[in-house]
């Protein structure tokens, strides 16, 4: 072994998992330093439950993931003066009061490490706590971002935060985040707006959620100023129609969220969907609102020359007839490819019930490319209590029309297109931005 240079070594050290690598400094000098190479850490993802997360922390120059719950308690002064460098940061806490403070702390310290490039904030479902603004004033003036995923933004603000001190007064030194998901609330507006404005010309994809529409155009407009948008998710928006240019101009993935809420900005959303001919992927979640939803889709297949290949109709709260309503409409894309869907839960149990539904059968036919994704992982048949469709006895007969169309049904959507030809525009798998998909 002595005959290999450092390059080899290292190289097999990447494989090694991390107690038999910290074993290496236990060997002789040279193995001793190798094993603390940056490039036998910098690929490695330790979270809290992990029991060498804080020997990583003392020891290691770098990782690429470290995953925290908050609050610490006995690791928080490690994790607040490692020199272990991480590219991405996951804090998650149940209670803002109690792990904000700390959040700030240690996104604060690992910006200054230099290498840190995706940020994730991951608060409690039902946290009732004031804003923390000290964390939200960290993470908007921290430069050097690619990435900031905020989910379940408080929504109370202290006294404080309503002078809106939560915000830098200065713009951050130069734009750097591509990818930015925030829950979007009353509360959160000016954090979002701040954010989108500071980095527009940088940003790639924003998701937006929220089922309560705010109602001044200033989102839409920040959003139409954004030149690189290539993903979008939002609810129905006030000037939602301004975005329609930035298709033409590479924005490929648009999905909306629907609430009877959100009808009076149903006008733009549908102007949106009219012009946005060039649009790859298209999503629908309906939280309520039905009549806004079928709306939306007749406007997307009312121009007839629409690239959509991809559309995804989330309608766990929606009515199983509106659902196929809609459904039905799709025979007018002619570029479709997939069909991504969800039903309420008096809806199809497994994915051979989808195929029995009039409008997905009609649609498959008519459209002999189309295939089928279900969300929430279906089966594909019913394994135990059988549905009705289930029970017909269709799937065992191997020449009947289900087990044909069955043939289309697909588990992974990027398995739909070969790279030769039919080449997927989309942005990367794993920054797919469905909203009630995304595992965290
Ligand atoms: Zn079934
Ligand atoms: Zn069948």
């Amino acid at each position: 072994m002595s005959h290999l240079p450092d390059d080899a070594l290292v190289e097999v050290m990447q494989y090694l998992d991390v107690p038999d690598l910290l074993s290496c400094r236990l060997v002789c000098k040279r193995l001793a330093a190798l094993a603390l190479h940056r490039d036998a850490w910098r690929h490695r993802q330790l979270a809290c439950s992990d029991r060498y997360l804080c020997v990583a922390l003392r020891l290691a120059p770098c990782l690429d993931k470290a995953e925290l719950q908050l609050p610490l308690r006995g690791r928080l002064m490690i994790a607040t003066t490692t020199t272990c460098a991480v590219a991405e940061l996951k804090l998650t806490t149940g209670c803002a009061k109690r792990g904000a403070m700390q959040a700030a702390l240690l996104t604060r310290h690992q910006a200054s490490l230099g290498r840190l490039k995706r940020l994730s904030l991951v608060f409690g479902d039902e946290d009732t706590s004031p804003c923390p603004w000290l964390l939200f004033w960290t993470v908007a003036s921290t430069s050097g971002l690619e990435s900031l995923v905020i989910l379940g933004f408080p929504s109370r603000f202290d006294r404080i935060s309503k002078k809106r001190k939560y915000l830098p007064d200065r713009p951050v030194s130069s734009p750097s985040l591509k990818i930015f998901r925030c829950d979007f609330h009353r509360k959160s507006a000016s954090f979002v707006h701040f954010i989108l404005a500071e980095h527009a010309e940088t940003l790639r994809d924003v998701s937006i959620p929220t089922m309560t529409s705010p109602s001044d155009p200033v989102t839409a407009s920040l959003l139409a100023s954004i030149p690189n948008l290539s993903g979008l998710a939002c609810p129905l928006l006030p000037g939602l129609d301004a975005l329609a240019g930035r298709v033409k101009e590479g924005l490929c993935y648009a999905q909306l969220v629907v609430s009877s809420a959100m009808r009076p900005f149903a006008p733009a959303a549908a102007d949106f969907l009219r012009r946005a001919n060039d649009l790859w992927a298209f999503t629908l979640s309906i939280d309520s609102g039905d009549d806004v939803a079928l709306e939306l889709v007749e406007a997307l297949v009312s121009s007839g020359g629409s690239e959509v290949r991809e559309v995804g109709l989330q309608g766990s709260l929606c009515a199983l007839g509106v659902l196929q309503q809609m459904i039905g409409k799709l025979t007018l894309l002619p570029s479709l490819r997939v069909l991504k869907l969800q039903g309420p839960p008096a809806g199809p149990r497994c994915v051979h019930g989808w195929l029995h539904c009039d409008a997905v059968k009609r649609l498959m036919y008519e459209n002999r490319r189309v295939r089928l994704f279900a969300y929430d992982h279906l089966p594909r048949h019913c394994q135990d209590a059988l549905c009705p469709d289930c029970m017909t006895g269709c799937r065992r007969t191997v020449l009947s029309q289900c087990s044909q169309l069955m043939n289309r049904v697909v588990d992974n959507v990027a398995d739909c297109y070969n790279s030769a030809s039919g080449k997927r525009r989309m942005i990367r798998e794993e920054d797919m931005i469905d909203i009630y998909m995304a595992p965290f």
